[in-house]
């Protein structure tokens, strides 16, 4: 391995922190900066990994220990991707994916094999509840235990489209095909669809809260986020509401995210990695041969490449000769674009606490997240709000809690981010059943992965390392093949 982690605290260019009493300052510190290697003229890889997110990482790795040769090539000056941990006035935050699951196949097994551990975000099961009604001009203090059996029967009636809960959409939560005549009907829906044809069933208590839970979900309204999405959540959660909610948003990493990506890095072995080195071309020579240029002109070659840019900015690479013209349509549709995520630290905690609001309340979902609840995390919808802007943030807090006062606010706006284009992925409707398999299709010498495309936790953590693993299984297959 030419480049080592070696969890030296390094300013990124990702991220802002605005302190109530001083200005705004840009770049977090992160042990995920780690230095370039040193690439000799000339060399001829086996793979080039472009993107050093968990799917690049987790492919760097299988490939190393298949002794491939092979280059990472990531345009941030940090690994991680949409996910990074900074640390400020001695509070560890994570800035993008955070909550992990033992459910979560593969990232479960990354957990063990590096001795991480999990800690609670305290709020995720807070009993004191903050509902914002009626375009937020009406408070409701409710607990979760006076909720309980009305949400769940909601979520249950929700997601019961078919009769089984859903069960029939996605028999086998990994295998989105597994049922595929039968979800081309479901993917049609898009969210705001399928709540309009229970709605009349709901208070108006519910279908607001069901509408504040599914839009932080997609990050994005109703009526452009696909339902089928949805009951793949719901399947992966076993069918049952809090078992989802665990699953989704309860548990992190004590250590960090960026503490797994180094653990995997630093398992690499003879790859080679190059930050702040954004790719603008990918050219396909021959069966055996791709050249990528980078934005100041350097030019790497190697027998293939596997492309791991997020779906909403993948749009932006050329591809010489061009991609598939299918294949290059459901690029250029991309999918939901996100929000953004924040953290406040308060001058006074307040306990375990979480407030929903509905779409468009510029917050949809808000909660304590340390164990005296002096920090929030907060879900900015598409973008209502500048989460850079400490007094607008606060302006929106205050009306689920009037009396609270921030120290400071310390986020990343995905939504703007270039490299990333929005945060976790979520399909429009339609998009499941006619994009995915074609965004899966690799082009060889040209493979294509991601958290976005990934079959089951698609949009987690978890999606990236299964995406990384599946597509190094195809590219071991296919160099074998050439070289028989
Ligand atoms: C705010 C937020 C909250 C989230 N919450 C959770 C959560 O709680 N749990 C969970 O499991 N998941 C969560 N996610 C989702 C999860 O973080 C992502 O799905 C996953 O990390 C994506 O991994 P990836 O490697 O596929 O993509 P990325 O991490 O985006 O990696 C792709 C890499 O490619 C690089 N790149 C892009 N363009 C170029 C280029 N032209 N040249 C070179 N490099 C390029 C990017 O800089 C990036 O590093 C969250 C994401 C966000 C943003």
């Amino acid at each position: 391995m030419a480049a080592t982690s070696d969890k030296i605290m390094n300013r990124t260019q990702d991220g802002f922190v605005h302190h109530a009493s001083s200005g705004l300052k840009s770049g977090l510190n992160t042990t995920a900066t780690i230095t370039s290697s040193t690439v000799v003229a000339n060399t001829h890889f086996d793979v080039i990994i472009i993107g050093a997110g968990f799917t690049g990482l987790m492919a760097a790795r299988e490939l190393s220990l298949q002794n491939r040769k092979v280059l990472l090539v990531e345009a941030r000056d940090r690994i991680g991707g949409r996910t990074f941990t900074t640390e400020f006035e001695n509070e560890k935050y994570e800035m993008g994916g955070t909550w992990i699951h033992w459910s979560q196949p593969h990232v479960w097994t990354e957990v063990t094999r590096y001795g991480l551990s999990i800690v609670e975000s305290k709020g995720a099961t807070a009993d004191r509840l903050s509902l914002l009604f009626d375009n937020g001009s009406r408070l409701k203090i409710a607990s979760m235990s006076d909720l309980f059996t009305e949400v769940c029967e909601v979520m249950n009636k929700y997601s019961n489209v078919d009769g089984v809960q859903g069960r029939t959409i996605f028999p086998l939560p990994h295998d989105p095909f597994a049922a595929k005549e039968i979800n081309q009907t479901y993917d049609k829906l898009s969210m705001q669809d399928r709540l309009d044809q229970i709605s009349s069933t709901l208070s108006k208590e519910m279908y607001e809260f069901m509408d504040a839970y599914l839009s932080m979900n997609s990050q994005c309204r109703l009526s452009e986020s696909g339902f089928i999405d949805h009951i793949r959540w719901w399947a992966l959660g076993d069918y049952e509401t809090f078992r989802l909610f665990d699953k989704t948003s309860r548990y992190k990493i004590s250590e960090g995210t960026t503490a797994l990506a180094q653990a995997i890095f630093n398992d690499c072995h003879n790859v080679q990695l190059l930050l702040s080195t954004p790719v603008v071309s990918v050219s396909r020579k021959d069966d055996n041969n791709i050249t990528i240029c980078t934005q100041n002109g350097q030019l790497y070659s190697g027998r293939t490449t596997i492309i791991t840019i997020p779906l909403n900015t993948l749009y932006k690479t050329e591809f010489i000769p061009p991609l598939k013209s299918e294949k290059q349509r459901v690029i250029n549709e991309r999918q939901c674009r996100g929000g953004s995520k924040f953290a406040v630290k308060l001058e006074e905690p307040i306990g375990k606490w979480c407030g929903y609001a509905p779409y468009p309340n510029p917050i949809t979902i808000a909660f304590t997240d340390d164990e005296d609840g002096s920090i929030i995390i907060g879900f900015g919808m598409e973008d209502l709000i500048d989460i850079q802007d400490l007094n607008a943030v606060k302006l929106e807090l205050n009306k689920f809690l009037p009396d609270i006062k921030i120290k400071y606010i310390i986020g990343h706006d995905w939504r703007s981010d270039p490299l990333a284009g929005g945060t976790w992925g979520w399909y429009r409707p339609g998009q499941v059943t006619s994009n995915l398999l074609t965004l899966q299709e690799n082009e060889p010498p040209l493979f294509f992965a991601s958290s976005d495309t990934a079959n089951g936790w698609r949009g987690f953590i978890d999606g990236a390392l299964e995406s990384g693993l599946t597509v190094v299984r195809h590219v071991e297959h296919y160099l074998n093949e050439q070289t028989e």
